[in-house]
């Protein structure tokens, strides 16, 4: 079968053909992959920043945002069947029986590091016409959200971080509003996932993004009812002035400066939250004045990556709920769908579009 997959010897990424996998266990599922979204991580996986191959192998086949249909389920699975739609999730626990959360089932708070991620960290993705995993990290999917439901994985992140902000904010026993301010930095899918996360957890939110308008991002934006603020064309104080300060600031764009400049945005006991993962940069901070806002504002800054079971429960069910609240607006994000054959040019950018990029595997 068809893969795609990068060898970090010949710094190289490449379709290659590969022996169909089958189940090995009563508890695994055979599926057949539909869709995988590209991101930011895969072009750090292609360009050898993150991420690794399987012990022992020259080449990694990538993808970690992935939908697909079950062709053949093991003999003790009962909760799936043939047909059904599925999203896996991609880290998988490491072997220590000292790690608490692993042991748990909360991978996503491993703290040994040696976990594996399908498709980065040490285990084959989902950019292949068939894969097998086990019942227990996949997450079945309404037939209805089949357009769409590749979005469920860059979805869980703002899940899990509104599960954190909520969990954190119960430090407020007086406070039993709905929502609040919330500003979203950096317009690209993570963020816009992001921000309809929060406007549907009723959050009144702005979108602040790079670019000035107009441009494509700040019309989806403003789409979905999401005002978009060009942090090119206003500095934060007067995105403030305009908007007010935020309670929860998510910052999506992996840009340092940025995000920390913006910490000038978020309102007394509000939660910081960071997603992005920046590249080396150069900076002047003000260590300073940055612990006294915290200290003084009794505010919370929060670092998330990966996502639990229930986060991706939540997820597909928001995907729904988004679909109800702006009919078309998932549809849009999804910007390009591409062959696996142009999955090179696509992680590079030479042929990726203004949002989300999706490798199409199968139109079954
Ligand atoms: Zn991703
Ligand atoms: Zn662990």
């Amino acid at each position: 079968m068809k893969a795609v997959a990068v060898f970090p010897k010949g710094r190289e990424v490449k379709v290659i053909d590969v022996p169909e996998p089958r189940l090995r266990s009563p508890t695994q599922v055979r599926v057949r992959t539909l869709e995988v979204g590209v991101c930011g991580t895969d072009k750090e996986v292609v360009e050898q920043k993150h991420g690794k191959p399987p012990e022992g192998e020259d080449h990694l086949i990538v993808g970690h945002e992935c939908l697909g249909e079950v062709v053949e389920v093991g003999e003790q699975v009962k909760n799936l069947a043939p047909g059904d739609l599925v999203v896996p999730r991609v880290r998988r626990p490491c072997p220590r029986a000292e790690c608490t959360p692993c042991r748990a089932g909360y991978s996503d708070f491993c703290v040994t590091g040696e976990y594996t991620e399908r498709g980065i960290q040490a285990a084959h993705g989902f950019c292949a016409e068939l894969f097998v995993e086990e019942a227990l990290y996949l997450h079945k999917v309404p037939r209805e959200l089949r357009g769409v439901a590749v979005l469920t994985e860059p979805l869980t992140i703002a899940e899990k971080a509104l599960r954190e902000v909520a969990h954190v904010q119960t430090r407020m026993p007086w406070e039993k509003k709905e929502g609040g301010r919330a500003v979203v930095l950096g317009a690209g899918p993570v963020g816009l996932l992001g921000a309809m996360a929060l406007m549907r957890a009723g959050f009144q939110t702005t979108m602040y993004s790079r670019a000035p308008k107009p441009n494509p991002k700040a019309e989806m934006s403003e789409s979905l009812g999401l005002p978009y603020v060009s942090s090119k064309q206003h500095r934060v104080e007067e995105l403030v002035k305009q908007r007010g300060r935020a309670d929860v600031v998510y910052e999506a764009a992996g840009v340092a400066s940025v995000g920390f400049e913006l910490m000038k945005a978020l309102a007394p006991n509000g939660v910081y939250v960071f997603t992005g993962v920046p590249g080396s940069e150069e900076g002047e901070l003000d260590e300073g004045e940055l612990m006294k806002q915290w200290v003084m504002n009794n505010q919370v800054v929060l670092g998330t990556v990966n996502a639990a079971p229930e986060d991706f429960e939540a997820a597909v069910a928001d995907l729904g709920r988004f679909r109800a609240k702006w009919p078309g607006g998932l549809e849009r994000l999804i910007t390009a769908r591409h062959p696996p054959e142009d999955y090179a040019e696509v992680v590079t950018g030479r042929k990726g579009s203004h949002i989300k990029d999706i490798i199409v595997f199968s139109r079954g």
